[in-house]
């Protein structure tokens, strides 16, 4: 029987466990709910759920955890291309959705289960209930990743591997049942879903989703108790130009216990203006679906602008060179691939043996294509990603992360990111593109490049400069590098 789930909603039967707008469960009311919606799909092999940022979806995942039945989260906004991809890849039996909910054509051949929130009574699963017998290595998810550097892969994510994240992080950031979470972030990925939902349930604390951002709803929650915010960078940065114009905001954020930030890097820039008006730091963490969570700054650590932190208790993490062979000992600048191993860890992308098995050393480690370097007491900053943030430009290897956060700090830039293309003299060159604050009166390349030259090295300015309305990114706010080319 699994030790790692006994029950995953621990909280006292009278405390709000979710809320989503008006509508809420308390413990008591959840424990009946996923009893019931459990006893439904038992003996199902995989379901679909259609991930509204909805009270149902925050239901049907716990429930299946319950009932021992692995969930594939669907991102409502995909396209039917890609949900074909994803349901043919995951082959679920039914799909789980709430009640009213339009589902597309691609979904028309599942059978379909309403989530009922409002179910009562007694639960109808035995006792115990199936998902406790369920093996750890059980998988718990199937979640497909976000898809920013090629087609999304389905990360089977294991029973095992959820505990030991979600501990993890109760531990860095002395989370505990007390916690109540502001969450405005999507259900179909790790965060939203297994930092943000089942995080808060397995602590026995609260959830309170704003099914959209916004920084009224953030001012509005803090203000009412809530005592944690997780948001992607677009989210802080959306805060901190909010800020100066917003005493309500600062105010509220002043009394957060936790602030966090994750899902790509948060500009330096827009931390420090954060901190400048409201006193309080951005906690930083870095993980993958692969990965669960693997760094993060800790609660009772010491707060550095532009690092994710130090490995969570369990996680084993390593730098490596391209040949393979360890970086040691760490110096702040020698860059290389993180390596992660430990009981937070995905077993396999799911009928892609060929890629698990290229994405694991012959010892274990899980090879996570981010680039970065440490401090040598172990903080590690991330560079970016090895497929597109790492430009071999003149001899040296220059990270886009940096001269983006030099970028951001210019007057007039609004957004920037940063590419390599082919240069014939250089390897490559380095390419910046820019959204100027006012169309008008963009910052000029030549400005640009002596900014960056004199911030950072003068092998790091931008050689070519492009001007474009908004950048391309995905519903995490990430930035769709692939998407940046010149027409
Ligand atoms: P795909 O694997 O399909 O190309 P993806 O890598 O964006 O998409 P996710 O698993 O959602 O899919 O994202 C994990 C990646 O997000 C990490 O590998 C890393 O590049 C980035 N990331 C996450 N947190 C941080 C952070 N705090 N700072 C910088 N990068 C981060
Ligand atoms: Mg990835």
């Amino acid at each position: 029987m699994s030790s790692l789930f006994p029950a995953l909603t621990v909280g006292p039967a009278g405390r709000d466990a979710l809320r989503f707008g008006d509508r809420s469960l308390t413990y008591g009311e959840l424990g009946a709910t996923t009893g019931a919606l459990a006893a439904r799909i038992g003996g199902a092999g995989r379901v679909a759920v259609w991930a509204t940022p909805t009270l149902e979806t925050a239901v049907a995942v716990p429930a299946a955890l319950e009932a021992g039945v692995a969930a594939v989260p669907l991102n409502p906004k995909s396209g039917e291309k890609e949900l074909g991809h994803i349901l043919a890849d995951s082959a679920p039996e039914l799909v789980l959705a709430a009640p009213g909910d339009e589902l597309p054509p691609a979904l028309a051949h599942l059978e379909r289960v309403d989530v009922d929130v409002r179910a009562t009574g007694p639960a109808l699963t035995p006792d115990p209930a199936p998902g406790a017998r369920a093996s750890d290595e059980h998988p718990a998810l199937v979640v497909y990743t976000s898809g920013t550097t090629g087609p999304p892969k389905g990360a089977v994510i294991p029973r095992r591997a959820i505990a030991a994240t979600l501990d993890a992080l109760a531990d860095a950031w002395q989370w505990t049942g007390d916690d109540v979470l502001v969450h405005g972030l999507p259900l179909f990925h790790v965060h939203g879903l297994v930092l943000g939902v089942l995080g808060p349930l397995r602590r026995g604390g609260s959830v309170r989703h704003l099914g959209r951002f916004s920084t009224e709803g953030v001012t509005r929650e803090l203000h009412d108790g809530a005592t944690m915010l997780f948001g992607v960078p677009t989210m802080y940065h959306r805060i901190a130009q909010t800020l100066p114009d917003d005493p309500g905001l600062a105010k509220a954020l002043g009394r957060a216990r936790l602030l966090v930030s994750g899902s790509a890097a948060l500009p330096v820039h827009d931390h420090e203006r954060i901190t400048a008006a409201t006193g309080r730091r951005v906690i930083e963490r870095y993980g993958m679906t692969e990965t669960l969570m693997n760094t993060s700054v800790r609660a009772d650590g010491e707060p550095r602008a532009g690092t994710v932190g130090v490995p969570l208790p369990g996680v084993e993490l390593r730098l490596v060179e391209e040949d393979g062979s360890p970086i040691t000992p760490y110096d702040g600048e020698t860059v290389g691939e993180i390596q992660v191993r430990g009981p937070n860890l995905f077993t396999e992308y799911l009928n892609r043996p060929d890629a698990t098995a290229a994405a694991f050393t012959d010892d274990g480690w899980f090879r996570t294509g981010d680039m970065a370097v440490r401090d040598p007491d172990g903080y590690v900053r991330i560079v970016g990603r090895k497929a597109t943030d790492l430009i071999k430009s003149g001899g040296y290897k220059i990270g886009a992360g940096e001269i983006e956060n030099a970028l951001l700090e210019y007057p007039g830039v609004r957004e920037a990111a940063v590419t390599g293309e082919p240069d014939p003299d250089l390897g490559e060159r380095i390419v910046a593109w820019i959204v100027p604050a006012d169309p008008q009166s963009p910052p000029t390349a030549q400005e640009l490049a002596d900014h960056v030259a004199s911030r950072l090295a003068p092998h790091k300015r931008p050689r070519i400069v492009h001007y474009l309305g908004g950048l391309p990114r995905n519903d995490m706010g990430k930035i769709m590098k692939r998407a940046l080319t010149r027409d």
